[in-house]
């Protein structure tokens, strides 16, 4: 539709846990950002989420039709749409609202909106934090052993999209390495250069500038002994080959399983 999908906020290094339903979770954000995108002609949509004070509140914004005043309490209701005229062009907002106010409800949290007709709409909804801190220890403990520290380790994620970014750096988090970032292939080719604790670069393939391939020959050229790992959505096996004629060490396909991952960076990094 040639609008924009950005990911505009989110937790980083807080130690912020909630005990859900990742499949319900997953299934709001889904349901809200389906409607956006499908409300939306032109402009973007937004999603994202914030520490309050004792929840997580995540947020879509779009800048589509909007949505009356009178309708704000309505459009959750079971089987309603919305019946302003654009109803006919978009196709309404059918069962994704009020499933989605089912489940956030379960979680034990809240949804309500802000919008406007014409002027976008803003949909919110919360789930409540843990207040128990023993068990925020234990899933603590709990990842803490199923990982390995690399503390004194430097990792360079060489990836010009920022959610891609988000997932790496948030899966690396728990081994305490140090992140840096390059957002393209010249980038990463500076840093390599400049910074000689790089243990490790997990290389993405299609960046802008320059590509992960002609990168990685670059910096094999003065650092033919850092490991390069590519990570890359090209799953061919034409690419596989050239991502190890370009000198990547090995190689990660897009999108990224925890698992096989860890099993790599160990591999490397150990
Ligand atoms: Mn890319």
């Amino acid at each position: 539709k040639n609008i924009e999908l950005n990911l505009t906020e989110y937790l980083r290094k807080e130690n912020c846990f909630v005990y859900t339903d990742i499949a319900k979770l997953k299934q709001i954000l889904n349901n809200l950002i389906s409607n956006a995108v499908k409300f939306t002609r032109i402009g973007k949509v937004e999603f994202g989420c914030l520490l309050k004070k004792n929840a997580i509140e995540f947020f879509v914004k779009d800048s589509g039709i909007g949505i009356h005043k009178d309708m704000h309490e309505q459009i959750f209701e079971r089987f309603r749409q919305v019946e302003v005229d654009t109803t006919r062009d978009f196709g309404g907002l059918g069962l994704g609202l009020s499933i989605s106010k089912e489940y956030v409800e379960m979680l034990g949290g809240k949804i309500w909106l802000k919008s406007k007709l014409n002027e976008g709409a803003e949909f919110y909804f919360n789930i409540p934090l843990i207040s128990d801190e023993n068990a925020i220890d234990d899933k603590k403990q709990t990842i803490a052993v199923e990982n390995d520290n690399f503390e004194f380790k430097t990792i360079l994620i060489a990836e010009d999209n920022e959610l891609n970014f988000v997932y790496l750096e948030e899966l690396l988090s728990i081994t305490k390495a140090k992140i840096i970032r390059a957002k393209n292939g010249l980038e990463a080719i500076e840093l390599c250069r400049t910074n000689k604790n790089i243990d490790l670069v997990l290389m993405d393939i299609k960046m802008p500038l320059l590509n992960g391939f002609e990168a990685t020959k670059q910096i094999k050229k003065f650092r033919p002994d850092l490991h390069i790992i590519a990570q890359t959505a090209y799953a061919f096996a034409d690419d596989k080959l050239k991502t190890i004629e370009s000198g990547c060490n090995d190689y990660i396909a897009k999108p990224i399983i925890e698992k096989d991952f860890f099993e790599i960076i160990n591999k490397f990094l150990k």
